[in-house]
Formats: structure tokens, sequence, C-alpha cells
């Protein structure tokens, strides 16, 4: 048998050519993966077989959880959010209770899985919200686009191309790919067209095609037509001299179709009208589009041009609904939405820090609604109305820009007069207005984390007490970063508080309980001043290390609550308890 080696005299070639191939289709970004041998600990990373250490999958996820967390995100689409929370759980821990059972794998699916149809217009988050649960779960996530599965012709081919792009998601994982969520938008342009013959026929067959992956099918890691694929294959084999034929199977992946639909809704409304007498004439056109979308049922489906077997394997029907001008306010003032914080980075990287007054964001989203195409409208509505601030601010010695209503509705002039009152010292009305916005920002963020605390705290196992509502809004204010980043951080320092009272009994055989306004007091120090967490802890150690010893010889007791006040003056609090008995400071822990 010929060696590996023979059958690629030389790969130093083959690279130069595969890699001008990848770079042409799909840019400079994307290269050969190296030719290293791997180490036997990667490699079997990458073999596809998730051992103990692989990454934990989130698959004890309950739906509610689910939802709350989306709705940290996500403006509306309630309907959609339950629906897909849901069955995306359900699906993922019946794979997990099947995983125990491996008996009953086969009686449990009976082949039905829970795929799902997602019916609604462009940019009202149908993209967003998937990829946020699978980042949730810890599965990979592919997007492809129906309407080219048409177009390339080779019908079959382009579904199962999304499959392996699964794989090179989960990093070449294939334990992990198998359970991945496909999402193909716009399967309405799939559905066989009412006037087009022509394209009726690959249009049908493209959902045939589709009829088995939807279901379960393996597809082969190596295509044929694919120097990519047949590339990789070769180089593995290389690597590791196995010559195994590598498959996924596309049994508990999740799919999820999407489209606007916009015929649907003369079918449905029909429907009703001939089964309910006097309804038809009366409600539909009252009725927003989403809510006839609501009543779609599988006929409906397959009247608009879907094959029946298409429309079974798609049982779950989620309906987004249209947002409107208030609804992209809302996306705009989320402090977890990417959008705004995006554009802070922009001007931060010129050293430049830009606050928003509620009436720009209102101007902004009005405008963006204008463009028709949902919350995407809101990054070119954005970027149009700032970038001439983007192009002089960098030159000038301007370091504040408050983003006001009027520097949307007039930016030349606005720039203008910004640039020459600062060129004549007389800025304050700019700076005063920078600080109001900031001021506006503060309370904004407080009141979201009040009227969220529940489940914030929850989430992050956080108890958000005001002093923390403070911190978390003053942190939102002057840094560029969503408030779950800043409230995990806090996260983290509260542990490591709790972690050294552990530490400071170790070495010092002393129980000590840092009480909540001394952890919030530390937290503010570390918060606001850049004090590093390990400098308190060195000073904790020796401002309270001697008089607590003392105590404890004296008296034998061996535990003492820390408040923010023994912190502020460690010595009084030593003496008062020397001098007033333990009593005095022996507090009762109110809270954990
Ligand atoms: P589509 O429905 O076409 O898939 P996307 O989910 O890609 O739209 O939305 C584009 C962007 O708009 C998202 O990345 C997100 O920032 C924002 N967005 C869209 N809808 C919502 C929503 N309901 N809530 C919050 N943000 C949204």
């Amino acid at each position: 048998m010929k060696t590996i080696n023979e059958k690629i005299p030389n790969i130093e070639e083959i690279e130069k050519e595969i890699g001008s191939f990848l770079s042409k289709k799909f840019g400079g970004t994307v290269r050969l993966a190296s030719t290293v041998p791997l180490s036997q600990e990667e490699e079997t990373e990458r073999t596809g077989c998730l051992g103990k250490n692989d990454k934990k999958l989130n698959f004890d996820l309950k739906p509610e959880s689910l939802i709350s967390y989306l709705d940290q995100y996500i403006i509306r689409q309630d309907n959609a959010k339950a629906v897909l929370a849901t069955k995306i759980c359900t699906h993922y821990n019946r794979i997990k209770t099947f995983n125990s059972y491996p008996d009953l794998a086969d009686d449990m699916f009976c082949g039905v899985k829970n795929n799902v149809l997602m019916l609604g217009p462009t940019g009202v988050g149908k993209t967003y919200m998937i990829k946020l649960i699978a980042k949730k779960i810890g599965v990979p996530f592919v997007k492809g686009d129906a309407t080219k599965f048409s177009e390339t012709g080779y019908v079959g081919g382009d579904v199962e191309d999304l499959v392996r792009d699964l794989v090179r998601e989960a990093d070449d994982n294939i334990e992990l790919a198998q359970y991945g969520i496909v999402y193909i938008d716009e399967i309405d342009k799939i559905a066989s067209s009412h006037n087009l013959i022509g394209a009726d026929v690959s249009r049908t067959g493209v959902q045939r095609a589709l009829l088995k992956p939807l279901e379960e099918t393996e597809v082969d890691m190596k295509v044929p037509h694919d120097p990519i694929s047949m590339m990789q294959e070769i180089e593995r084999f290389r690597r590791t001299g196995k010559k195994n034929r590598r498959v996924v199977n596309t049994k508990n992946i999740l799919f999820i179709v999407s489209g606007a639909f916009f015929d649907l809704a003369k079918i449905i409304q029909k429907r009703i009208a001939n089964n309910t007498i006097g309804f038809g004439s009366t409600t539909p056109k009252t009725r927003s589009y989403a809510n006839v979308l609501k009543h779609v049922k599988s006929e409906d489906l397959i009247e608009f041009g879907f094959e029946s077997e298409f429309v079974g394997r798609l049982p779950v029907r989620a309906v987004l609904e249209d947002l409107d001008n208030n609804d992209l306010f809302e996306i705009l003032s989320n402090p977890n939405n990417p959008i705004i914080l995006g554009k802070k980075l922009d001007f931060a990287a010129y050293g430049i820090d830009i606050k928003f007054e509620e009436k720009a964001l209102r101007i902004l989203a009005n405008r963006a609604f204008d463009e028709n195409i949902g919350a995407r409208g809101l990054v070119s509505a954005i970027e149009k109305a700032l970038i001439i601030f983007e192009r002089y601010l960098p030159s000038t010695k301007i370091k504040k820009f408050p983003v006001t209503a009027d520097a949307i509705e007039n930016p030349k002039t606005y720039l203008e007069n910004m640039i020459s009152a600062h060129n004549e010292k007389q800025e304050k009305q700019y700076t005063d207005d920078f600080d109001r916005f900031v001021e506006q920002e503060k309370v904004f963020i407080r009141n979201y984390l009040i009227a969220n605390s529940n489940s914030l705290s929850q989430r992050y196992n956080l108890t958000l007490t005001q002093s923390r509502i403070n911190l978390i809004s003053d942190y939102y204010s002057s840094h560029i970063m969503d408030v779950g980043v800043i409230i995990r951080k806090i996260k983290t320092l509260c542990d490591e508080m709790k972690n050294f009272e552990l530490k400071f009994f170790k070495n010092h055989d002393t129980n000590i309980v840092i009480e909540d306004d001394a952890i919030d007091f530390t937290l503010e120090q570390v918060v606001n001043s850049s004090v590093k967490p390990e400098d308190i802890y060195n000073k904790i150690s020796i401002n309270f290390e001697y008089g607590l010893k003392l105590i404890k010889e004296k008296t034998g007791k061996n535990r003492f609550f820390i408040t923010r006040q023994a912190l502020i003056d460690p010595d009084a609090y030593i003496s008062d308890i020397l001098k007033n008995g333990l009593g005095e400071t022996e507090k009762q822990p109110e809270k954990g």
C-alpha cells in the first residue's frame, strides 16, 4: 500500500493552490489549516467525541429561564420567544434524557423533531433570537438562505453544506455539530409559485431535498465536487493516518426555517372568512399582519405552495410581529443592545466619549422605521447621522460629544458651532449637555436594574442591593460595556470576597464574615477607584489579624462580623469589641 506522502508529492504546491482558491471564494481571512501535527489531546478533541472534559452543553435549561434570558435582549416577540424557547428546551432536554436511555432512543424520537417555522418580516429579531439561544445552550449555529438553494442548481447539496459548516463552527467537533442549529431564511421563496411553472419544479425539488435532512440523514464531510472538503480530508489523513469516513448525522440537529410570507395572510383570511360567517368581512382588515399569521394552519401553508410532507416536518410555528417606532426606540435604549455600544466604541477609538439624548434616539428610531426593514434600519440610520462627526471630531480636541436632537437634525451647523465654541473656550453648553445625559443615562440604568432585579439576580446569582445598583449604573456610564458584563464582574468580586473569608480562616484560624455593606464598600473601591482586590484583602489581613487574635485569646470568641464601618476604622472596631464586649459587634447576619 502506498503511504500518504506518496499520494501527495508536493504539499506546498497544493496548499498554495487551495489557499488561493479559498481566498477567492471566501476572502482573505480564510486559510488552510496548519499542517503541524496535533498533540494527542488536541486530536482527541477534534475527533468529534465529547469527552469528559469537553465543554458541557447547557441542556438543563427550563423554558421559563430561557424566556427570561431572551427578555433581556429581545423587545416584543412574546409569542416567538415563548414558542422557540419552550420547544428548543424540550428538544435538548429530550436529547439529554434519551442519551441516558439509549434503548429508548428510537421509540422516543419516532422521526418527529421540533423543527421550527418562523413567520415574520425582516429585521424583527429572528436571527438574533436563535443566535442568543444557541449561545446560551452552547451549540453551534449556522445561517443559510433558501434562495441560494434553488439558484445553484444542484438541489440538496446546499443544506448539506450548511451541516458541514456546522462542523466548522464547532471547531471540527462532529459530536457537538450534531446538536447544532441550522437556520434557513427566506424559506417562503421555495414555495411553488402559482404563475412560474418552470421555477416550480426546482422549488418543489428543493423542498423534497430538505425532507431527509430535516428528519435524519448522514452527511459526508467529504464532498466530491468541493475541493475544500476534499483537501481537508486529505490533510486530516496526512496528519492522523486515519482513513475513517466522517459523517454527520442530522437526527438531533434542529432546523429552524423562516420567511416573511407576505401573501400568506390573504390565504388565512380567506379560509377564516369561509369558515366563519361574518368574520372575514369585518375583522381581518383591522388586524395587524402578525395577528392574521398567528392563525396559520398546515392547509394554508400547503395552499401557499409547500408540499404536505415538507409542512409536516415543521410542526412548530412562531409568529413575529412588526416593530413600530417605539419598539425601535426601546431597542436602542436597551442597555444590552450592541448597536449603541458599537457606536460608542467607534468614537472611543479616538478617545471621544459620546452620550445620547433621549430625543436623539427617538429621531433615529423614527428614521429607521421609515426604512421599513425593522431594526435593521437602526444601524444605517445611526451611521448616516453620525458619520460627519466621526469624520471631523477626531481632528479636534473635543473629547465629549453630547448627541442631542439638534446634532441629529442639523449635523453640519451643530458640528461647526461645537468646534468654534470649543476653540473659543466657550464649550460650557456642550459639557453641561453631556453631563446631563450622563446623569439621565445613570437614572435610566438604575430604573432598568430595579425593574429587572428579580430576573437579573437569578441569572447572575447575585443580590442586587441598592448600592450595587448604583455601582453598576455608575460603571455603565463611565465604561463601554453591556450591563450583563458589568454584573458578572461584580459577581466575580463578591465570590472572591467569600473565598477570602475562607483564606483568612485557613491563615489565622479565625472566622470572619464580611457583611453585605462591607462587600459593597469594597466593590465601590475596586470599581470606582481601580484599587486592586488583592490590595484590599492584604489590608484587611493586616488590619484585623492581630486585633482579632487578641480578642480570641482573651475571650475564646472565634467569629467576627466585619461591617463597612469596621473596614473604614478597624482600630475603633477592635477597641469597641474589647471595651464593650462581644455582644455589640456580633451582629446576626441578615443576608447571605
Ligand atoms: P431578522 O428578523 O431579519 O433575522 P435580525 O434578528 O437579524 O433580523 O435583526 C437585526 C438586528 O436588529 C439584530 O442584530 C438586533 O440588534 C436588532 N433587533 C432586531 N429585532 C430585535 C428585537 N425584537 N429586539 C431587539 N433587537 C432586535
